[in-house]
């Protein structure tokens, strides 16, 4: 057992803080659609998206770890590029690298790994949050299309996405089984989005609506007896969201200690005090213990294939928790100061809030890790 990073991964990791000190910083304070649109191009000239994706396909090939701590560092200098890195690396695409066609692969990957399409995941319905497998929209194969109806929220980027794998119902029994996955074009007849609503980061999120929309057929992507296979490779995605969180408390806890040595009361630097050195250590405590179990996640991964789901959910459940008590001790040592959003700590509590509701909430997480530990199947359903 190895806890220290390679001379390699220590090198990937300051070649994208180089990469976004050189070249990103400017394009990463542009947040409008095209903005964000330019921002991906120029990532993937640096060879910043589709960091675990295949070479072949146009990725960069990196093992699982190395993916997440380049996303990481990423996002500690911009969480818009770090957004990117993620969705790009072990988002949507994890699942069309894993299941997709030869064809799905070779169009959808290689044009997510060159910045010319974005893919968001269409999950979650206002009847079906945390009950996922309660989802309604429908996809019925009708000849050489599919012709799918019903609603999702909450969906992230897809006004600067051209795509969405839609998790959707393919068979009528009403149980999980039905679920299986398309991959649907946002110019596809039938097809519309809502403008988006604002959550607390001012990132938007999506409404989604399907009336008798139509792709073709060869966009399917699994056509049911899917929610175990697609969630499999999403715990890969949790993994790249976890890293996000990292790169924002890591940034939070770097912005604080600096400040803490500069700012000055009573005649002294406030990291004097031992009321702020005491929130310092706690913070350093905890950002070295939410890395570790989110390495140990995507190393176990590395060998085995897949992120173990246990594994997994302890490191969202710990890293989601401590990313947002790290954020939130480091606005108290800013004082007023970190309370404004003239600072950048506001916005990275913001963010990180979110990461104890997305991906599974903590309680879903919770859930999970005691049906593992007590080897038991916990169903949440209420028994009619
Ligand atoms: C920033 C952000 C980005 C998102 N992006 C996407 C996206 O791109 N695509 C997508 O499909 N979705 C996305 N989501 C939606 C997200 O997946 C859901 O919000 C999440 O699954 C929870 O569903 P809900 O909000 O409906 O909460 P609910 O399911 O209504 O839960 C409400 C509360 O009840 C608790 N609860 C529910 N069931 C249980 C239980 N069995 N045991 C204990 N507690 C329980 C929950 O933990 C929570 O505290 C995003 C959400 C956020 C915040």
């Amino acid at each position: 057992m190895d806890f220290a990073l390679t001379d390699r991964q220590r090198e990937l990791v300051e070649a994208a803080r180089e990469a976004y000190r050189r070249v990103l910083e400017p394009y990463a304070a542009d947040g409008s659609v095209e903005g964000v649109r330019a921002l991906r191009r120029v990532m993937a000239e640096q060879g910043l998206l589709g960091l675990n994706m295949p070479a072949e396909l146009g990725g960069v090939g990196l093992p699982l770890l190395d993916t997440l701590l380049v996303i990481q560092a990423l996002h500690a200098c911009s969480p818009l590029c770090g957004g990117l890195a993620h969705r790009t690396s072990t988002g949507a695409c994890g699942a069309i690298e894993a299941y997709g066609t030869a064809e799905q692969r070779e169009k959808y990957i290689r044009g997510i790994c060159s910045g010319e399409i974005g893919i968001s995941i269409g999950m979650t319905e206002p009847e079906a949050g945390s009950a996922a497998t309660a989802m309604r929209t429908r996809a019925e194969i009708v000849g050489d299309e599919v012709v799918i109806n019903g609603s999702k929220q909450f969906v992230s980027a897809v006004n600067v996405n051209d795509y969405t794998v839609l998790y959707c119902r393919f068979g009528t029994t009403g149980r999980a089984s039905d679920i299986g996955a398309v991959i649907v074009p946002h110019d596809a007849p039938g097809f519309q989005h809502s403008k988006g609503t604002v959550n607390m980061a001012d990132e938007l999120l999506f409404e989604l609506y399907f009336d008798d929309c139509r792709v073709p057929k060869s966009n399917i992507l699994l056509d049911g007896n899917a929610f175990g296979k697609l969630i499999s490779v999403y715990n890969a995605e949790r993994l790249g969201s976890i890293s996000r969180m990292l790169g924002s408390a890591q940034a939070s806890y770097e912005y604080a200690l600096d400040y803490s040595q500069q700012r000055r009361q009573f005649n002294r630097e406030i990291c004097d005090f031992q009321g702020i050195q005491w929130m310092l250590a706690d913070m350093r405590v905890k950002l070295d213990a939410a890395q570790l179990l989110t390495y140990r996640a995507a190393a176990t991964a590395q060998a085995t294939g897949l992120p173990e789901a246990l594994e997994t959910s302890i490191a969202k459940v710990f890293v989601a928790k401590a990313a947002k008590e790290i954020c939130d001790d480091a606005i108290q040592i800013l004082g007023a100061n970190g309370y404004t959003k003239e600072y950048p700590l506001a916005h990275r509590y913001a963010e990180v809030r979110g990461g104890s509701i997305y991906g599974g909430t903590m309680q879903i997480h919770k859930n999970m890790i005691a049906a593992r530990i007590l080897d038991r199947k916990i169903s949440q359903w209420k028994k009619d």
